[in-house]
């Protein structure tokens, strides 16, 4: 392993150096690794959501309101959130707090028949990594 120093290089690509311009952004990645993650994660949720919902869908199991990409990203909150990782434990904590933000605003909490649906989109404008706690935009 390297020593942690001023010019470490990224876990990625082992390339370039960490800069952490943005406050709140890994601590791991070069910023355009970071970007490119962030790309990646971003499809790997909507294709495999569409994925896992045509699965389900054949079986029978696919819950009534819910997409197959909320499913997925519940499945990756929750594979996390054992993580003592730093911003795993964050990416988890800002997922929890959106969810409970919107069920304060939404009449009928989480059974409102637009909960799923707008949870999603909330989690999808959530960063995925970064270390920024919950509501904060950094
Ligand atoms: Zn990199």
């Amino acid at each position: 392993m390297p020593e942690v120093t001023d010019l470490e290089l990224c876990q990625r690509c082992n390339l370039r150096p960490i800069t952490n311009e943005r406050p709140g952004t890994s601590d791991r990645l070069c910023g355009d690794c970071l970007a490119e993650l962030e790309s990646e994660m971003n499809a790997l949720f909507r294709v495999g959501g569409a994925l896992m919902q045509g699965f389900l869908s054949v079986f029978g199991a696919m819950p009534k309101g819910v997409s197959g990409e909320l499913i997925l990203r519940t499945m990756v909150a929750n594979a996390m959130s054992g993580s003592e990782h730093p911003e795993a434990k964050a990416l988890v904590a800002r997922m929890r707090a959106a969810s409970d933000e919107l069920e304060r605003e939404l009449p009928g909490g989480r059974d409102n028949p637009g909960f799923a649906s707008q949870l999603e989109e909330r989690w999808r404008r959530l960063p995925l990594s970064g270390v920024s706690p919950p509501g904060g935009s950094a």
